[in-house]
């Protein structure tokens, strides 16, 4: 039979943004419920070492880091649900949202914190050598190619700035994309062009990634998009920066979206625009993308909510005592 859980706080997902929030709801006695989705830790529990995430001074690993923040976020007084919601209403406060088990959940303010995917080309290798030379983050594996030659994949703002800050690090840099312009921003084509460590092959799509059977990377295989012609470029890393997919499929009739499909929230703020509504996290930042980003992301909602709380309590007691 289906069951109602009520919370203060009720949060969807459980990356890092959705157990940071959780952290500190639990530690203000809001008593959180986190439901954790269909991926349950966020994308950190798909990558393997983690060299950046403050406090470690040894790599540590993207599934350990996730185990141990919902483990702390349940030592707080955190509830976790393993369910999947698939229904929310957001017609004010208490908000629910109804789970894939059929279970209800309603929660005097809502954290959206589902989090976003990197998209993949889907081409043969791809996901066999993910992790062992292909990447979707730059930032997060940058540092293990260091005098190694990698290639970016893509033509916007992420490729060429993954691309840039990938100089750092690489003394050969190759930026791959399908067609003959790019749709990043001017500055930072002007920025790449100019960079002495980059070079662009043009009206290129991947075909697939090849390596040393199961084992690293080697090679990516090209195929021109005007000629057909083929080629391969021999690599240790490629980065594939094709754009990202926030998980914001459920609130696309009832908040605000950008053009790229992030929950807009109010600048600087993990505010939406209806009140007791908060978004942390990936879902609604589209440059920053870290786990520490989204963690500090996940803080603020709950330190955002709880004031939303104190107020809202503040002017039910008021109506109580009028009645
Ligand atoms: P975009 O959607 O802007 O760009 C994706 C790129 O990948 C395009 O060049 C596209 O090619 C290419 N691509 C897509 N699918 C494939 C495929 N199957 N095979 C090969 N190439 C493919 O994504 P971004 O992640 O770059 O940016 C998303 C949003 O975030 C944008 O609004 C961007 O401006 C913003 N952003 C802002 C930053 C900043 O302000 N500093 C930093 C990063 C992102 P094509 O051009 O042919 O369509």
């Amino acid at each position: 039979m289906a069951t109602t859980h009520s919370t203060r706080m009720l949060i969807i997902g459980s990356g890092p943004a959705g157990l940071s929030a959780a952290i500190y709801g639990a530690r203000a006695g809001m008593r959180p419920i986190v439901v954790q989705g269909l991926q349950p830790g966020g994308q950190l529990t798909i990558t393997t070492d983690v060299e950046n995430y403050p406090g470690f001074r040894d790599v540590i690993q993207g599934p350990w880091l996730m185990q141990e923040m919902q483990a702390q976020a349940e030592h707080v007084g955190t509830r976790m649900m393993w369910d999947t919601i698939t229904e929310v209403s957001m017609d004010g406060s208490p908000f629910r949202a109804i789970g894939d088990s059929g279970d209800v959940y309603e929660g005097d303010v809502l954290v959206i914190a589902t989090g976003a995917q990197a998209k993949w080309l889907g081409v043969p290798g791809e996901q066999d050598y993910s992790g062992k030379g292909v990447s979707a983050c730059a930032t997060c594996d940058g540092f293990f190619y260091r005098g190694k030659k990698v290639v970016v994949i893509g033509g916007g703002n992420t490729a060429v700035e993954e691309a840039l800050y990938l100089t750092n690090h690489s003394p050969d840099v190759t930026l791959i994309h399908r067609r003959d312009s790019l749709r990043a921003e001017k500055i930072l084509q002007d920025r790449l062009f100019a960079h002495p460590n980059v070079k662009v092959l043009w009206n290129k799509a991947v075909e697939s990634f090849t390596g040393e059977g199961g084992g690293l990377l080697r090679a990516v295989n090209l195929v021109d998009t005007v000629t057909g012609e083929k080629s391969a470029v021999e690599t240790d890393g490629a980065f594939v920066a094709i754009g990202h997919a926030p998980a914001t499929e459920l609130f696309k009739d009832k908040l605000q979206l950008d053009e790229s499909g992030y929950i807009v929230v109010q600048p600087g703020t993990p505010k939406t625009a209806i009140p007791g509504v908060f978004a942390c996290g990936d879902v609604m930042d589209h440059t920053y993308r870290q786990a520490v980003t989204a963690a500090g992301t996940g803080c603020m909602a709950a330190l955002d909510a709880e004031r939303f709380l104190a107020e809202l309590d503040f002017e039910r007691a008021q109506v109580a005592e009028v009645g």
